[in-house]
């Protein structure tokens, strides 16, 4: 039964550009201001005014277009949709429709191995917010977010099930980060997507009739929303039913699909070249500058930082997966001479503790610097790896230097031998039971042995020359 049908999945997604101004007016395109504040006659569509394209809001989405290898149109059009909703004063929104920015790209993911197209990228406007109050029974209208920009991304239905449609996501919101063209901000609605679902016979290109859900803010929801409807539609066919096309909203605290509308064919919108604007044309200038804008992408440094710093593939895909941790890691890494020490740092001390304390890099009191620093303690022998974690704790409350620390607590290592024989005898005389058995063939008590000189020491000894010198100590014992 489950390998019977195959879901058919493509993304349509919409990302606000970090452009200051909207995408045809000066009004400022931020986020958080008081509701209605952020308008003007263009925006608010008052009569007689006309609309202006934003360069840099162009400039972003050639430079999307260049990062996912799509080929930019010399000259593409705006379009009007005509919808009347009460979060669209003109009763229409300024999109591209037939002659788009760019077009036939594409994604890889699964370590690069599979490649996901992408059909158009093309640029529009966003449309205002609705705000329900369900005490007032009434809703409210804020028009701040009219007209910021915003790029489509269109991909072709190339994937195969939902757990990839959530890691095309996942890489599409990394490229988008790198780009510095968008915050990625999905519970905030500046990166929201919409799946269009089908199932086919496995094996065969024949489509089936496709539903759409829309507005999913998470990839959790991506997920379970398209397992949700896969599932539903599995079942309808496995009765003999028709799946019928509709548009979908996903709850997520019911963890279901409800449907919003029956899906409207794209002539209800009466697209048509936009009269108010020209055609857009991109200039040679303005590519040249967008490609020398581009940075190394996440897919590039994953394979350098495996081929630099000698780590596993998949310690690689999670230092990259944003820009902030993965010039962090480069710092460590470089600085701290043991890239994978470094990696095990960054993977696990210093993700867990931006996530307790739900912070970014940007605010961490740890520079790369210092943790690097941290690091060369522990390649020193100055402390161990237990010592380190604390140290590391100490370094994120205070802000202060590992050595400051280190010195001021006292917490060097004690690798000398003089030092560690003298807290070893004392260990052996208060044990002599243990020392009789291992000298009698009971080399396990070793570590028993071991774990009292840490404890004798308050940690501070050095594990492997404990080890070393026990054994040595407990053969000395062996001839009295
Ligand atoms: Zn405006």
């Amino acid at each position: 039964m489950t390998s019977e049908y195959e879901p058919v999945i493509g993304l349509e997604i919409h990302a606000q550009l970090l452009t200051r101004s909207k995408m045809f007016c000066a009004c400022p395109a931020s986020y958080g201001a008081a509701p209605n504040t952020l308008v003007c006659p263009v925006c608010l569509g008052l009569p007689g005014a006309l609309p202006v394209a934003n360069e840099t809001a162009v400039e972003f989405a050639v430079t999307m277009g260049l990062a996912t290898d799509c080929t930019i149109a010399r000259r593409s059009v705006f379009a009007r949709k005509n919808y009347f909703y009460p979060d669209c004063p003109k009763n229409y929104q300024i999109t591209q429709y037939d002659a788009p920015l760019c077009t036939g790209g594409h994604i890889r993911i699964d370590g690069n191995d599979k490649k996901i197209r992408i059909k158009r990228i093309h640029l529009e406007e966003d449309a205002g917010k609705l705000v329900h109050s369900d005490e007032e029974n009434s809703s409210y209208v804020d028009m701040n977010r009219v007209g910021i920009p915003l790029i489509e991304i269109v991909t072709e239905p190339d994937l195969r099930s939902p757990a990839e449609a959530s890691l095309f996501m996942q890489k599409l919101r990394a490229i988008l980060r790198y780009l510095e063209i968008c915050d990625g901000n999905m519970e905030e609605g500046s990166l929201r997507c919409d799946v269009n679902v089908s199932l086919r016979k496995t094996g065969t290109g024949k489509h089936g009739v496709n539903t759409e859900i829309k507005n999913l803010n998470s990839f959790k929801a991506i997920e379970q929303a398209l397992d949700y409807e896969v599932e539903r539609q599995k079942a309808l066919l496995g009765q003999g039913l028709a799946v019928s096309h509709a548009t979908l909203l996903w709850d997520d605290a019911a963890g279901e699909c409800r449907v919003m509308r029956s899906k409207e064919e794209a002539h209800d919108y009466r697209y048509f070249p936009e009269p108010d604007l020209r055609v857009l044309e991109v200039s040679d200038t303005l590519i040249e500058r967008a490609r020398a804008s581009l940075p190394e992408l996440p897919a590039a440094k994953e394979k350098r930082f495996v081929g630099d710093f000698g780590i596993p593939a998949y310690d690689a895909q999670l230092l990259t997966a944003t820009k902030e941790i993965s010039d962090y890691y480069e710092i460590v890494a470089r600085e701290s001479g043991n890239p994978k020490a470094a990696s095990n740092w960054v993977m696990g001390e210093v993700l867990r503790e931006l996530n307790e304390r739900k912070i970014e890099i940007p605010m961490f009191e740890i520079t790369p610097e210092r943790l690097a620093r941290l690091i060369r303690e522990v390649e020193k022998g100055t402390i161990n790896i237990p010592t380190a974690k604390s140290v590391f704790k100490e370094m994120a409350k205070t802000g202060h230097d590992p050595e400051v620390i280190i010195a001021g607590k006292g917490l060097e290592q004690i690798g000398d031998e003089a030092e560690l024989d003298e807290i070893i005898g004392k260990v052996l005389d208060n044990h002599p039971s243990e020392v009789a058995m291992y000298l009698a063939g009971k080399v396990t008590l070793l570590k028993f042995l071991v774990g009292q000189v840490m404890k004798a020491s308050k940690g501070k000894a050095h594990p492997q020359k404990t080890t070393d010198r026990l054994k040595t100590l407990l053969e000395e014992r062996r001839d009295d």
